[in-house]
């Protein structure tokens, strides 16, 4: 069974938001709905700053607090680790929404709090969610975190990675390449 993961460079970002047309195309998902964001942070100190992109999306926790304070098993890990949201179960409660520290769940039309779903449909058939592809600057990686082969491992054992606001045990899968 695959681990899917996923890695992210966030120097090449330039921010142009393919990635963020490409996923509410795929999902179809109103102007006003998105599953992936773009943070704008400021780094160094003056004169020496720069700006530094930093795409953020769901990480597919390992230890989802938004799975652990779900009352009716609505949110749920697949077997390859893909944290998803069975709509007929959800009943809008959003304690998933509060338990999450990376903020991005956002709540559709239907007041279900929906996020990226790492394209769980699209990824066993092989192919990469619409965010990676559509990126030219090849921002994102997505692949299987288990196998030594894939294009994620190798790149990840070339690299220093880290991730997002790892305090909280959430233990993500999406990695960040350290510069
Ligand atoms: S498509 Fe790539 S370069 Fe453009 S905003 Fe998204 S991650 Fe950044
Ligand atoms: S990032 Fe948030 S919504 Fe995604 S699995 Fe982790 S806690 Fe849940």
């Amino acid at each position: 069974m695959a681990k899917f993961g996923m890695l992210i460079d966030a120097s090449r970002c330039t921010g142009c938001g393919a990635c963020q047309i490409a996923c509410q195309m795929q999902h179809q998902l109103p102007p006003h709905l998105q599953f992936n964001r773009l943070e704008f942070r400021e780094r160094g100190k003056y004169p020496n700053v720069r700006q530094e992109i930093v795409p953020v999306q769901c990480m597919h926790c390992d230890n989802p607090p938004c799975l652990h304070v779900c009352p009716t098993h609505a949110t749920y890990k697949r077997s390859d680790g893909l944290v998803l949201v069975d709509h007929r179960k959800c009943i809008g409660c959003k304690y998933c929404m509060t338990a999450c520290p990376y903020d991005v769940r956002t709540l559709n039309d239907d007041r279900v709090p929906e996020k990226c779903k790492f394209c769980a449909d699209t990824v066993v058939q092989g192919e990469e969610p619409p965010c990676a592809s559509t990126c030219m600057c090849g921002v994102r990686t997505f692949g299987d975190l288990d196998d030594p082969n894939s294009e994620i491992s190798k790149k990840m054992a070339k690299v220093d990675v880290y991730q997002l606001i790892t305090e909280k045990g959430t233990k993500p899968r999406i990695y960040y390449v350290k510069k």
